[in-house]
């Protein structure tokens, strides 16, 4: 490492900018690998100081010793993944690459160092007796439940063998993800023309060069990606190859071969619960989910089995309606899972049709930034005023100081919206700086980073709906940012459990899709007139369309997933088998299948979700019975229900019990039957 390249790093200085924003313009792709190991250092020393020290332990000298520890570690931290994320190229793509296991292997090092947890475990044993804040009792009890779930205090051999477990899965999870690729790849339906009946054009466009790319011109291909297969399950008027298709679609992982996953799975979920038993838990689901807001598979399970009959009663309900649309066709088969898409994008047609077309004129960018902020303000008395004397790091990036009622600084807010090379697909909220309090008040800095796309020179963006919502989402997750208000780093804004994180975005959601607020901010790009109220109305129907159908594919998978990984030791589970006695269990309806089958379920054996596939649906209902408050009160903006929600959701972090948290926003606890009206289910009449 050069001399230089020390002396004049930005990112080893103290930022002295508004917000201690970083010296964007200074900062290059060069800077990174020095920067990151004189940090890495001076953390490893601090963390060091704290396990060595010959004082008895005390809050003080570990747990906010360790809370002030890393700090150059996390500035320079957030700054790369931020970049490599929204303004990336091939040198910090390398860095990326090289960071990841230096990293990883840093935090290992830190959560299985011994002297150190013997502090943190002698420091929970005496809570009592250390006269600690709410707070800090929260603090003591992430530490010390991080630390003995990365497996400090046990023994050297239980250390050893979870480390072979981990390596294990990590190896298992990749091939796993790699077979269902191979699957997808390996099967390709071929059609001739006279085989396209229904086909929309940009499907027949897209399966011509997919057909031609893989040495079949002049004919069309169906493959089993998502983006191919849906689409032509949605249209496809052949019965006969949406059978063949979706049979192939639903079998991917278990095709028998190299690429097969069900040994795969079966090896996953027994080390799963090796795991879980070796760390003294019943189970891998009760693992999983002891540091989720649902504490238990059985409360998991609670909200599933919930959820289920209504969605069932619906789905027979929708079942109905397709089988109505067969009847009229003058044909006598019963709707099986390949004809599903196909009849319900008639009824949808015919029912629910609007043209996405029609609605986007209506979605400017800026105006819907605007409707985003206007929420904030009639809710917590946030300002946003932008600023233009920040070099930041793309022309593109927008920058608004963000006030309080009286004035005070909040935070500063980057919006980053349109999509470009450099940038990852999707949509996300991250922050530069997170908020604490340790040592005098430090302020966020949040950013949003969407891909939409920019509107030609002096011309408007417009967005989808979709596109609108996820702006709202996002900015739902920036807000929790914004608003923390916490002493510690560690509980700070979005760190918070994976079936609570959500919340705060989703309830957001729920303010755009307000007839007042479209009134309101959905203005012809041209005309500035308001949506017309017929389309208005059909877009706000449109969401309760196939719900009966969306929740009894998703909840049966969420269930398996459950069932899995609560057995306390598996043995050689034949995973299909499995899978096959729990939905007999539950009544899963014939003509609906799985959202994912076991042997290509990536959310639980590549992705995060393991016994955790039921957070997406926990969310939704925080969302939807959390937004009914307002309804209730008459007011979407109700003052006394929007500063509990402040109070207890955006601004509290991770600092309390999230169901006590909910509970002290809502007044009880949640209910499913908010997301039954919001889904249109069944049980769900008013
Ligand atoms: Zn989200």
């Amino acid at each position: 490492m050069t001399k230089s390249s020390l002396d004049n790093n930005p990112l080893l200085e103290v930022w002295t900018g508004p917000f201690g924003a970083p010296p964007f313009e200074r900062i290059e792709a060069g800077h990174f690998r020095p920067a990151f190991e004189v940090a890495l250092k001076e953390a490893r020393e601090e963390i060091d100081r704290v396990a060595a020290n010959p004082d008895p332990p005390s809050f003080a000298n570990t747990i906010e010793a360790l809370e002030r520890s890393g700090r150059s570690r996390d500035k320079v931290s957030r700054v790369f993944f931020n970049l490599a994320g929204a303004a990336t190229n091939d040198e910090l793509q390398a860095i990326e690459r090289e960071m990841a296991p230096v990293l990883s292997r840093h935090r290992s090092e830190t959560y299985l160092n011994d002297a150190l947890f013997a502090r943190i475990d002698a420091l929970k044993a005496d809570e009592h007796k250390l006269g600690l804040s709410a707070e800090q009792t929260r603090v003591l009890a992430r530490y010390h439940l991080d630390f003995t779930r990365a497996g400090a205090g046990l023994s050297p051999e239980t250390k050893a063998r979870l480390a072979a477990i981990s390596e294990r899965l990590a190896t298992l999870g990749a091939q796993f993800g790699q077979n269902v690729l191979a699957d997808e790849k390996a099967w390709l339906l071929l059609l001739e023309k006279d085989d396209l009946d229904g086909l929309p054009d940009f499907f027949i466009a897209s399966a011509a060069r997919i057909a031609a790319d893989s040495g079949h011109a002049g004919k069309y291909a169906v493959t089993l990606s998502r983006s191919s297969i849906e689409p032509f399950l949605q249209f496809s008027a052949r019965r006969d190859l949406r059978e063949r298709a979706f049979r192939a679609w639903a079998a991917r992982g278990q095709s028998g071969g190299a690429a097969d996953n069900r040994g795969i799975a079966a090896e996953m979920v027994r080390l799963r619960a090796e795991r879980a038993r070796l760390m003294g838990y019943e189970s891998y689901a009760h693992y999983r989910l002891a540091d989720m807001m649902a504490k238990t598979p059985r409360a998991a399970l609670d909200l599933l089995e919930s959820v289920w009959t209504p969605g069932v009663l619906s789905a027979r309900k929708e079942q109905e309606a397709l089988q109505g649309i067969i009847a009229s066709e003058g044909a006598k088969f019963k709707v099986a899972p390949w004809d599903w898409r196909y009849f319900a994008e008639k009824r949808r047609k015919a029912e629910f049709d609007f043209d996405e077309g029609e609605i986007k004129p209506y979605l400017q960018l800026g105006r819907l930034i605007e409707a985003a902020f206007y929420v904030a303000d009639r809710l917590f008395g946030l300002r946003f005023t932008e600023r233009f004397d920040l070099k930041l790091y793309h022309p593109d990036v927008r920058a608004w100081t963000v006030t309080g009622r009286s004035g005070e600084p909040v935070a500063l807010f980057l919006g980053d919206y349109f999509a470009r090379p450099s940038k990852r697909s999707g949509a996300w909220a991250s922050s530069f700086r997170g908020q604490q309090k340790l040592d005098g008040s430090q302020l966020p800095i949040v950013v949003n980073v969407m891909n939409f796309a920019k509107g030609g020179e002096g011309e408007a963006s417009l967005l989808s709906f979709d596109d609108a919502r996820t702006l709202f989402h996002e900015f739902g997750h920036g807000l929790h940012g914004m608003l923390s208000d916490v002493t510690y780093p560690l509980i700070a804004g979005t760190s918070v459990a994976g079936d609570f994180v959500e919340f705060p975005s989703q309830i957001y959601e729920n303010w755009l899709e307000q007839p007042e607020m479209l009134r309101r901010f959905a203005l012809h790009y041209k005309t500035g007139e308001p949506m017309p109220e017929a389309l208005l109305s059909k877009l706000l129907n449109a969401r309760r369309f196939n719900q009966g159908f969306a929740t009894v594919e998703y909840a049966a998978s969420a269930l398996v997933d459950l069932g899995l990984h609560l057995d306390p030791s598996p043995g050689d589970v034949d995973v299909l088998a499995f899978e096959r006695q729990e939905l007999a269990r539950i009544g899963m309806p014939e003509a609906v299948a799985m959202r994912h089958r076991t042997p290509h379920f990536q959310h639980i054996f590549s992705g995060g979700y393991s016994a955790a596939y039921y957070s997406y649906l926990w969310s939704e209902i925080l969302d939807a019975d959390g937004f009914e408050a307002f309804e209730e009160s008459g007011d979407i903006f109700d003052p006394a229900v929007a500063k509990r929600l402040h109070d207890f959701v955006y601004a509290a972090g991770d600092s309390r019990d999230y169901e006590a948290a909910y509970k002290a926003f809502r007044g009880r606890a949640p209910s499913p039957q908010a997301l039954f009206r919001k889904r249109g289910l069944e049980a769900g009449g008013r």
